[in-house]
């Protein structure tokens, strides 16, 4: 396909104000389509080079594209500033300035964009910028428009991997092929590599999916109950683990060869340099486990909060912070050991295996687990355990496999509830922003409306406008990079009454608490046949925008009326 031929789809794709035609669209870009180029079309469309588990960024500042835009156009940086200042778009200065007439394949245009990411160390920045001029300069300006973008990470098309699974589906002719699909999806986190094998060996390869140490598992997520009654009526004898509050990671051992992953997918390695040499001892020679790393006090043996944790959160200086912080590995899942693949196994048969494998290690030991059918002692051992600085308990399902991608009962959190607060915080993903009005407006920024994500629609429903909980800094970062993803119009998987003043791709998740979830006619999630949704109370934002969660881990609306349900359980009794 040529690379002119993909921007008049972007472009399509752009316009479209409509959920249904979106797919649309995406099913016949994907049916036209190459195997050769399917998987890098994928991956261009969700603004990236690879599957982000690669960890293979551009890394072109606008200050760089500036440059090379110069040298393309023949123009002085000095106009494109004058010109990016006016329009907001080096998008749009791009289409403005170059006028080249070649078309490239998508395949040339994707592999020149990869020299440039692979492209480091010294003298780097020049040869990326020359790179760059030289791939623009040939381009028309239309192609020029998304490659400008594409490379800061601007495209704005908001295509998220359920998106993408749909429109594979759609573009087969048949809808009912997405489970299957995204089984292959949850095993090995590559849409490009599903997409590739269902077009290449069509739904019977895919079909033929298998865990791989080194791409990592989608990983499984908890629901929610109020209380430890909830819990044993739900799912009987279960398994009770301590909740541990730092940074959840899935490792990958191939012998000498270790990777780590965090929650999104991404690849974290290198934060983790005591993680890697104690998974390096285990006594298997391949193993995929889970669990959550978290600072402790080597003196007392005390586990530090995740303000703490934090703090080895960086690019640079690892081994310096990781003597200052050391970390405790508290493993609770295997999903593979030795060519046997754990996640179709019970919890019980996950857990002894990794009780087998993990033992007399300095830093990785298993999550602190015991089993009961009383909730009496769920609630005593949670009790404990929020006393000792832990986050609460998890329960798990004695039977029940290792569910990829996918939250349900198999795993239930119980948290601390305070009085007049939710029991438990709520992530939701910001769709578009509020001016503001009196002392705020000076920020041009007051408030965010924030959405919740309904996955069998695959849209985001509105249930918070949040005004409080940042500092003024924040308010003043928080603009700048939501005008950075801003539309001209609402993104076609967004459903809102509300009018925002200025409407953003959905990107980025930010947690709120808030006093309680009533009904409202003012949100869209979970309306029903009067108009009336679901909203938060008194919503206040808990740290600022996340990198950590997709804007699909958002939570859904079922788990808002969920929400809604068991505060007035609780009120009544
Ligand atoms: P939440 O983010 O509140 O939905 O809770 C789920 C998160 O709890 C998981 O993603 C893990 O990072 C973390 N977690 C801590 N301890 C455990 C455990 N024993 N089992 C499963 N998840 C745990």
């Amino acid at each position: 396909m040529k690379f002119f031929k993909l921007t008049e789809y972007f472009e399509r794709l752009e316009a479209t104000t409509k959920r249904l035609e979106m797919f649309d669209i995406l099913a016949e870009l994907f049916r036209e389509a190459s195997p050769e180029d399917i998987d890098k079309i994928i991956y261009l469309s969700q603004g990236q080079l690879t599957p982000p588990f690669e960890g293979i960024e551009i890394g072109m500042s606008e200050k760089l594209l500036v440059r090379a835009l110069s040298e393309a156009a023949n123009t002085p940086t000095k106009k494109i500033e004058d010109l990016f200042r006016h329009t907001g778009d080096l998008g749009l200065v791009a289409e403005k300035l170059i006028t080249g007439g070649q078309k490239p394949d998508v395949a040339q245009v994707y592999k020149e964009l990869r020299t440039i990411a692979e492209t480091s160390g010294k003298g780097s920045v020049e040869q990326k910028i020359n790179l760059l001029s030289s791939l623009l300069r040939g381009v028309s300006a239309k192609e020029a428009k998304y490659i400008a973008r594409f490379v800061i990470g601007r495209l704005r098309l908001g295509i998220g991997d359920p998106t993408v699974l749909e429109a594979l589906a759609l573009s087969e002719g048949d809808r009912g092929l997405r489970p299957e699909l995204e089984r292959a999806y949850n095993l090995c986190s590559d849409l490009g590599l599903v997409a590739k094998t269902l077009k290449t060996k069509k739904i019977e390869g895919v079909r033929k999916f298998k865990v791989h140490v080194g791409y990592p598992i989608r990983m499984a997520l908890c629901e929610r109950l109020p209380s430890s009654e909830d819990i044993i009526s739900k799912i009987g004898r279960a398994a009770i683990e301590a909740k541990y509050d730092g940074f959840r990671c899935q490792v990958h051992k191939d012998g000498e060869r270790i990777e780590i992953f965090s929650r999104n997918l991404e690849r974290t390695t290198h934060m983790f340099p005591e993680i890697r040499e104690a998974a390096k001892a285990l006594p298997v020679k391949t193993a995929i486990f889970e669990g959550e790393a978290l600072a402790y006090n080597e003196t007392t043996g005390e586990l530090l909060p995740f303000q703490v944790t934090i703090q080895r959160k960086r690019k640079h200086g690892i081994e310096a912070i990781a003597k200052e912080y050391p970390l405790k590995f508290f493993a609770f899942e295997l999903l593979y050991a030795d060519g046997i693949d754990y996640t179709e196994k019970t919890y019980l048969e996950r857990r002894k295996k990794l009780e087998s494998i993990i033992k007399d290690n300095p830093v990785i030991e298993p999550a602190e687990m015991f089993e009961t059918d009383d909730p009496k002692e769920i609630y005593k051992y949670f009790e404990e355990a929020v006393e000792r600085g832990l986050e609460g308990v998890v329960a798990k399902r004695l039977d029940a496999p290792y569910t990829a991608g996918s939250r349900n009962f198999n795993w239930i959190k119980l948290k601390r509830s305070y009085k007049g607060e939710l029991a438990d915080t709520v992530d939701v993903c910001v769709v578009g922003y509020f001016m503001g009005k009196g002392a705020r407006a000076r920020f041009g920024i007051g408030a965010l409306l924030g959405a919740v994500y309904e996955p069998e629609t695959d849209t985001f429903k509105t249930v918070s406008k949040i005004g409080s909980g940042f500092t003024e800094d924040e308010f003043t970062e928080l603009k700048k990079m939501l005008d950075a993803i801003a539309l001209k119009h609402k993104h076609p998987r967004v459903d809102s009454v509300m009018e925002a003043d200025v409407w953003v791709e959905p990107k980025y998740v930010v947690t709120v608490t808030a006093d309680e979830i009533t009904r409202s006619p003012s949100h869209t999630a979970g309306k029903d046949s009067e108009g009336v949704g679901y909203a938060l109370r008194f919503p206040r934002a808990v740290g600022f925008l996340r990198d950590d969660k997709n804007p699909e881990d958002a939570n859904t609306v079922k788990e808002i009326i969920e929400m809604f349900e068991q505060q007035r359980k609780v009120k009544v009794t």
